[in-house]
């Protein structure tokens, strides 16, 4: 298990100056304030309020082709497949289609949402833990790239749906590397007590179980170990345990044409220093190198994290005995990661002149009926006003996905610059339609009378 983490001290964070120099699409202006690409954000705020989500196309572009270089100077034939989850919007996908990357889902809407955004089937792996029935029809009708499989039953239910169809599916085994990611509890995947993928050590005899199966044909091997991964070990482990078992199942005379290595790049939310994508690519090259496999990756918050932020406006700012709380008007319904996962994201006023005052320590929450929505503690900012607005940086990763109308509190509005233009992607929804789908059933328009028979003993 990975030791609880010790809390941070605040007297380490990064000054506001500090986390603007380390995000290159951020700049700060005497007059417009903090300004994303070359747009003001408060710009965006005025015309479209608060809380909105805001990403950065160019930056998203911008790391997609730094990716892919890195992976194609490895040398190895290596292919990137977005993990939609991390950020689902159309634009989103289709710009990671246009810039040649494949899509890595886990539901059927995710496969119809890459497919709606102009992702090729065959560019779409197919992973997850438990796959629908008409997920997977929609899959093998499609004919995607490759199925990772995480079970010996799923194996079978996949193989009986396939041959039913009269269709071979292309199958990666997932494999289960027992390796520790050294991630948050919540995020790692990669452990034997972890519910992700094959038991290692059952790994070989269930590959020569697919190769005699009808309707499937195993073309490899895959593992994601976890998420927001900070060091190149874990994967240098989980890479070299993958490689160990190619070699097995070639001993054994199995073909193995591919391995899918999973996603999880960290980024740097705190300005920790975290592995760029050309230390990957060397682990990768280091474990692969001579065995002429076909790679796959699947980073989703390494792409889309620091590309995306909340813009949030101050209701007010709360002062007690022992604190200053500036409440914000997101809330954890929004934004969860602090709650869910005790995250740190960095937290910047846009205003010109709120970017110079002095700092003193806040605690900044949101307006929601918990106490774990809460987005920093302690943390050091100018005094803030009610309306004044501030952005909560690294959250285009896991952020709109995963928010909720917890408080019937809409889904906020999304914005995407692209230079010095930007576009609202979605619209802030009326509150009626948080109500309006449901029905109030009308007194006894059915029954449903008991038995009163006995229960089974
Ligand atoms: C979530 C997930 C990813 C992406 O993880 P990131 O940490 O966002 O890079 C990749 N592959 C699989 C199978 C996943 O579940």
């Amino acid at each position: 298990m990975a030791a609880p983490s010790a809390p941070l001290d605040p007297a380490e964070d990064p000054s506001l100056e500090e986390l603007v120099v380390a995000r290159p699409f951020l700049s700060r202006h005497a007059f417009d304030g903090l300004v994303l690409e070359d747009v003001p954000l408060s710009s965006i705020a005025d015309a479209v309020g608060t809380p909105t989500w805001v990403y950065g196309a160019g930056t998203m572009r911008a790391r997609a082709r730094h990716l892919r270089a890195a992976l194609q100077a490895s040398g190895m034939d290596v292919h990137a497949h977005y993990a939609v989850k991390a950020n689902d919007h159309l634009a989103v996908l289709s710009l990671f289609a246009a810039e040649g990357f494949g899509a890595d889902v886990v539901s059927e809407g995710e496969l119809r949402r890459a497919r709606a955004a102009g992702v090729p089937a065959d560019r779409i792996v197919f992973s997850g833990v438990g796959k629908s029935v008409s997920a997977l029809r929609l899959a093998l009708g499609e004919e995607i790239e490759q199925i990772n499989v995480e079970s010996a039953e799923e194996l079978e239910m996949i193989s009986a749906l396939a041959a039913a169809m009269g269709r071979t599916a292309r199958v990666a085994l997932r494999v289960n590397p027992d390796v520790d990611a050294g991630t948050h509890e919540k995020i790692s995947t990669g452990r034997a007590q972890d519910k992700f993928g094959i038991p290692f050590a059952e790994a070989a005899a269930l590959y020569a179980r697919a190769a005699a199966l009808p309707g499937v044909r195993p073309v490899g091997l895959a593992a994601h170990i976890g998420s927001q991964i900070e060091t190149l070990e874990p994967y240098r482990a989980a890479f070299a345990r993958l490689a160990d078992l190619v070699h097995t199942l070639r001993a054994a005379g199995h073909a193995v044409e591919t391995v899918d290595c999973g996603g999880g790049l960290g980024i740097p939310y705190r300005n920790q220093p975290v592995p760029r994508p050309e230390g990957l690519a060397a682990v990768l090259r280091g474990a692969f190198h001579n065995l002429d496999v076909r790679l796959l990756v699947e980073p989703g918050r390494w792409l889309v994290g620091p590309a995306g932020l909340l813009l949030a406006s101050v209701i007010l700012v709360k002062q007690t005995e022992g604190a200053r709380f500036v409440v914000l008007d997101a809330g954890m319904n929004d934004l969860v990661r602090p709650a869910m996962y005790d995250s740190w994201h960095g937290i910047l006023p846009i205003a010109a002149a709120d970017l110079v005052l002095p700092v003193e320590p806040a605690d900044v929450v949101g307006p929601i009926c918990e106490s774990s929505d809460t987005f920093a503690r302690r943390r050091r900012l100018p005094p803030l006003g009610p309306a004044a607005r501030v952005a909560i940086l690294d959250a285009g990763a896991y952020g709109a996905v995963m928010s909720s109308a917890y408080n019937a509190r809409p889904r906020a509005a999304e914005v995407m610059v692209d230079g010095d233009r930007w576009t609202v992607i979605r619209e802030r929804p009326p509150l009626e339609a948080l109500w309006a789908d449901e029905h109030v059933p009308a007194p006894a328009t059915q029954t449903a009378p008991l038995s009163r028979a006995p229960a089974p003993a």
